[in-house]
């Protein structure tokens, strides 16, 4: 249970009223789940580095898995500002839970329904969408992690299959997943995307361990030693990096919705701890300089949540660009990042207590920061975007 009163969850401009009956309800219902499902186990899972039993199954249960998935391949058909709103109410519960939720939905599904045969999208969507199946995506490399064109995993043509080699690093939920929808180069060094399952010879899925961020998600390789793939499991839709940059706009997307929710959990958490402990004979929140931390906080929140609603707008009437999402995306995890971190600070020495969610939440957010194109390369999107001029 959270530590201040849900009623407390800001909507300091009303944007309440451009929201639909069903976006509310959507988010009401994600809201009560992690009430009720993320906030008892959350702190114990990234204290001892565990991932949340049975969290993709429980996700699928309540429509968080591809929601804007046609419901014929077992999503819910929702908009792209349902999606926003279900990413800002999983990550109010955890970074952790929000990413598996963005790399099912965004890097796995969203490739498969876009650039996957019919075959394809039958056989993997509904169990992705349920969460009986758990999907990871490969781009980053050992040596290629901001610059994913200069790739070295890659494919040959043997005639009735592929053979793949190449390792893939920093891998959201590699140690359970499934299946793994990787990035690799084909003989004319062109980017193509593979579905690799499970158990097929050379595939293995080491953990990468003792990461003080996103404690409660699994990461790690994806190593591929002369894997056959068989031939109908190339994406044969898509040819090139706008394959994977696609699917990142995708995931770039649900985080800048769902930062605000780690963002809006830090803030209430301060607002009522600062009525709540007293010092000099006053509550905290009595002291200017609380209160300007505070306003500040809300300030932030509320510009980031006019941001994501309009980029939701555009991005249901299918006009968001890939550098208006680099700017949200850059802009709100910063902004999530800095209140966590001042936020601590108002609850002195509590706020690095694992009772308070700030400090997991701040630790989390520099993944978040990093992962997904960092700080400094959306940046240069946006720097290219304004003069033309690639500075990568
Ligand atoms: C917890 C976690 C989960 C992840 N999950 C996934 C996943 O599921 N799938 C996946 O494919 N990847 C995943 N990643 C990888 C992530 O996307 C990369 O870490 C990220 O793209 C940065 O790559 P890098 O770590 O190699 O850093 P680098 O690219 O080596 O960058 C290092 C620094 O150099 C800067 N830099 C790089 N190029 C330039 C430039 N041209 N100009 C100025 N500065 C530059 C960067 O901004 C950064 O500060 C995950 C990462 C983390 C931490």
């Amino acid at each position: 249970m959270s530590y201040y009163p849900l009623t407390s969850i800001p909507d300091y401009f009303g944007i309440d009223a451009l929201l639909t009956e069903e976006h509310k309800l959507i988010r009401q219902s994600i809201r009560d789940w992690v009430e009720s499902f993320v906030m008892p186990q959350i702190d114990q899972a990234a204290q001892n580095h565990t991932d949340i039993p049975n969290l993709m199954r429980e996700l699928g249960k309540v429509g968080a898995l591809g929601p804007y998935i046609p419901v014929e391949y077992g999503g819910s058909g929702l908009d792209q500002i349902s999606y926003g709103l279900i990413m800002q109410e999983l990550e109010r519960g955890d970074s952790a839970v929000r990413s598996a939720a963005s790399v099912q939905s965004s890097l796995v599904m969203f490739p498969i329904n876009e650039f996957g045969s019919e075959e394809q999208k039958k056989k993997y969507l509904p169990q992705l969408a349920s969460g009986e199946m758990i999907g990871s995506f490969g781009l980053t490399e050992p040596n290629h992690g901001s610059d994913p064109g200069s790739m070295e995993t890659y494919f040959k043509d043997m005639g009735d299959h592929y053979l793949l080699n190449g390792a893939k690093m920093w891998i959201t939920n590699s140690p359970l997943c499934d299946i793994a929808v990787v990035w690799a180069k084909n003989e004319d060094g062109k980017v193509q995307g593979l579905i690799v399952e499970r158990g097929m010879e050379g595939f293995t899925t080491p953990e990468t361990h003792n990461k003080w961020s996103l404690r409660a998600s699994k990461t790690g390789e994806l190593v591929f030693n002369d894997v056959k793939v068989p031939k109908e499991n190339l994406l044969p839709g898509v040819t090139g990096l706008k394959g994977p940059l696609s699917c990142l706009n995708s995931a770039r997307y649900g985080i800048s919705w769902g930062v605000i929710g780690a963002a809006i959990d830090c803030y209430c958490t301060a607002v009522q701890y600062s009525k709540e402990r007293k010092q000099f004979g006053k509550p905290i929140g009595s002291y200017q300089l609380q209160q300007k931390k505070l306003a500040e906080f809300l300030t932030e929140i509320t510009k980031a949540q006019l941001l994501c609603l309009q980029l939701g707008t555009l991005k249901n009437d299918h006009k968001a660009t890939p550098a208006q999402i680099s700017m949200a995306k850059r802009n709100n995890v910063k902004m999530a990042i800095d209140i966590a971190r001042e936020s601590r600070q108002i609850l002195g020495g509590m706020g690095i207590m694992g009772e308070f969610p700030m400090m997991r939440h701040a630790a989390n957010l520099e993944s978040v920061i990093t992962y997904e194109g960092t700080h400094d390369v959306h940046l240069l999107i946006t720097g290219l975007d304004i003069t033309g001029i690639n500075a990568f």
